[in-house]
């Protein structure tokens, strides 16, 4: 395999950015889809402009710019006319144009329509000449996940060089012929050509249904062959109800909800039963797994084995660690819960493994920390890894490696329905907890434009006036050229001066430390910050119960399925909660798919509702699933696929499961680097 420095014009400095995207070689470079794409409409009438959105427009620069500095930004402006009418045109730190662009000159300008006051303006335009432009029209033009330093032409430009070096990077088709002609599927070096540079919208939509296909196929053909590979287990930890669990869950200031119930006496029929548990537990945001997941814990200690309770992140481990010790020493449970994480010292790290080798403690929750190799159990009877999708399908594996014929519990809030999860948890029972616990005041709802921004400052001022807290969510972290968007910084530093009198504003997001992430979360738990505005991080299980109203910025960005998510952070405790779900555009359709979230809190129902509203030919929009993320599959929208994809599995296994026959040595080695390479980058 090539690096991707082979390819003409990528440096030592471009090789480290494309390494931060998680691409290494020339074939991860294949395989890093367009994000989106760009397609460049011919040129508007100026007379007729009136919504904000990309256009581009066809005209004569009517002056020389002038620039003057704002703050610390040169703004640039002129304006453009055609014979419709004339626009203001105004750029951000291009001083340059002020003596490369010349009054007179005519050109195409494309960029976006904002309102400066009441006035319609063009801002950052990209500059072209008549005939370049024309060459574009219409032109599918891929749109990258970005990282900054790296740009989308250097991706286009690197992309385009790798395509063109055929011969040395062309594979040989390795789907066998039976399977690509059963499900019509395009031929391999076509679907990866068309993918990233289109030749129209015909070819991009077969391109796209093979990759599908082929992720989902590869993905299933991997679990499957991981778990021929460790079949059945037999119970090696039998365990009756105790005594002491019974007393436990009698003492909790609630009682279990009827769903949680049959639940916990499915747990407690599996950790009795012939064979080993291997349980996925469904439910949505906010139906108390967690207590599930203690209970089964506290069951195994009091049998004198270990569990474990694996989380994906630093945030949540804590959490966990904190309200399960909290609890346990309310009703007097005497069982030792330690908690072990990356980001502890390596004195902390030390003491932690010996107190799991010498069974001081019987319950072991944290991070992947949890599966390094220093780390050894103790009669390690339980394992289970809550929001699992996002974990690596073989981290799941390792963890459960460290025990002997131990139990597994995995739990998941994403809605999946359960045709879908039988096929993609395969090797699982899988029980769901169809209810909300009833003390649950639900939660109101509104969905709103950019333009009650102001009203929606005021009432989180209200809120936080009476003590409770407020979660604000931001696509970003940081500015980017490619993407329009509030981030988090800007965001953070606008409310400052909005808010201001004695409300602390807190920021979070994934490219922080995870010490510092700890302890904003720990100062927002603490009500020591009462605004957080964050990144979709806090989207993973977080329980601060005096949080009341969550608002989420370019709210048309998310699938519906990650706002409902996000919107499981309020609602958690007594009191009304809120959510502010702002879209920056007023499209119809978005609105419409928006407004499902005023109509209904259940989890499945909205995913299924989204996919109704977009239907499966809405291949260009946002995800749907916003967690379960395949690189370019959609369990959701492309449900269709993904069944055909599991028929092709089963059908190939029971002829050829080792895939030993001639006709499938292609597949066998694809399959082998696909499991090496990329199955544990997938965020499943
Ligand atoms: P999730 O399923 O999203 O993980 P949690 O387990 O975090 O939900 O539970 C959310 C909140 O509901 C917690 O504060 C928990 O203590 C509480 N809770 C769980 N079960 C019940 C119940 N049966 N009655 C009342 N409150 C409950
Ligand atoms: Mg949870």
């Amino acid at each position: 395999m090539s690096l991707i420095r082979s390819l003409k014009g990528v440096g030592e400095k471009a090789e480290v950015l494309f390494g931060k995207l998680g691409v290494k070689t020339v074939e991860d470079l294949l395989h890093y889809y367009p994000r989106n794409y760009d397609i460049y409409e011919a040129p508007e009438a100026i007379g007729s402009l009136v919504t904000t959105r990309v256009v581009a427009v066809e005209g004569v620069i009517e002056r020389a710019p002038t620039a003057k500095k704002i703050k610390n930004l040169q703004v640039v402006t002129t304006s453009i006319r055609d014979a419709t009418g004339s626009i203001p045109v105004t750029w951000y730190n291009m001083i340059f144009l002020q003596k490369s662009l010349r009054g007179g000159t005519r050109c195409v300008l494309r960029g976006r329509l904002v309102y400066k006051g009441k006035q319609l303006t063009l801002e950052q335009p990209q500059i072209f000449m008549l005939a370049d432009y024309d060459s574009l029209i219409h032109v599918m033009q891929p749109v990258y996940t970005l990282t900054k330093g790296l740009s989308i032409h250097a991706i286009r430009k690197a992309v385009g060089q790798a395509l063109e070096k055929t011969e040395e990077y062309q594979r040989r088709e390795y789907l066998p012929a039976k399977i690509r002609e059963k499900y019509e599927l395009a031929e391999y070096n076509f679907a990866i050509r068309n993918i990233h540079f289109p030749k129209d919208m015909d070819s991009y939509v077969i391109a796209r249904k093979r990759l599908v296909f082929e992720e989902f196929f590869l993905f299933l053909l991997a679990i499957r062959r991981l778990k021929e590979a460790n079949d059945i287990t037999k119970n090696a930890y039998p365990m009756e109800g105790s005594k002491e669990t019974e007393q436990f869950l009698n003492s909790l200031p609630f009682q279990l909800t009827r769903a949680q119930e049959r639940v916990w006496r499915e747990i407690q029929h599996d950790l009795r039963g012939e064979k080993a548990m291997n349980r996925l537990i469904q439910g949505d945001v906010g139906s108390g797994k967690t207590i599930l997941a203690v209970l089964a814990l506290l069951e195994v200690a009091n049998h004198g084995c270990q569990g474990a309770l694996m989380v994906p992140t630093e945030v949540l481990a804590k959490q966990h660690y904190e309200s399960i010790t909290a609890l346990f020493l309310a009703h007097g449970v005497e069982k030792r819960v330690i908690l072990l994480t990356g980001s502890m010292t390596a004195k902390e790290k030390r003491l932690a493994y010996e107190d799991i080798a010498t069974h001081k403690s019987d319950i072991i929750i944290g991070t992947h920390a949890l599966i390094q190799e220093k780390v050894v159990y103790d009669r390690l009877a339980l394992v289970i890894t809550d929001e699992q999708h996002r974990f690596g399908v073989s981290q799941r594996e390792l963890l459960a490696d460290k025990g002997e014929a131990v139990h597994i519990l995995v739990m998941s809030a994403t809605p999946i329905p359960r045709t879908l999860a039988i096929i993609l948890y395969g090797d699982l029972d899988i029980s769901v907890v169809d209810e909300l616990p009833a003390n649950r005041v639900p939660i109101k709802n509104c969905v709103v434009n950019t333009s009650y921004r102001p009203q929606a400052y005021r009432f989180i001022k209200k809120e936080a006036a009476c003590g409770h807290q407020i979660y604000v969510i931001c696509p970003m972290v940081e500015e980017s050229e490619s993407m329009e968007a509030e981030n988090v910084e800007d965001y953070a530093n606008k409310l400052r001066t909005e808010l201001r009198d004695g409300i602390t504003i807190g920021v979070l997001h994934g490219k922080m430390r995870p010490q510092q992430k700890n302890s904003i979360m720990e100062a927002f738990e603490k009500n020591e910050i009462q605004v957080l505005v964050s990144t979709t991080v806090v989207e993973v299980g977080v329980n601060v119960p005096n949080a009341t109203v969550m608002m989420v910025e370019n709210a048309e960005r998310f699938g519906l399925a990650q706002l409902h998510q996000l919107r499981g952070r309020v609602g958690r405790g007594k009191e009304q909660s809120y959510c502010i779900f702002v879209s920056a555009t007023d499209k119809k359709e978005t609105m419409e798919r928006l407004k499902i979230l005023n109509g209904s809190n259940d989890g499945f129902y909205i995913a299924k509702e989204d996919l109704r509203l977009r239907g499966p030919g809405d291949l260009l929009g946002i995800r749907q699933s916003g967690s379960m993320e395949f690189q370019i599959g959609d369990i959701f929208s492309d449900a269709a696929i993904l069944t055909d994809a599991a028929e092709a599995v089963s059908q190939l296994a029971a002829k050829d499961i080792c895939l030993e026959m001639e006709e499938h040595a292609e597949l066998s080695r694809y399959l082998k680097e696909y499991m090496e390479e990329r199955l544990d980058r997938l965020n499943l």
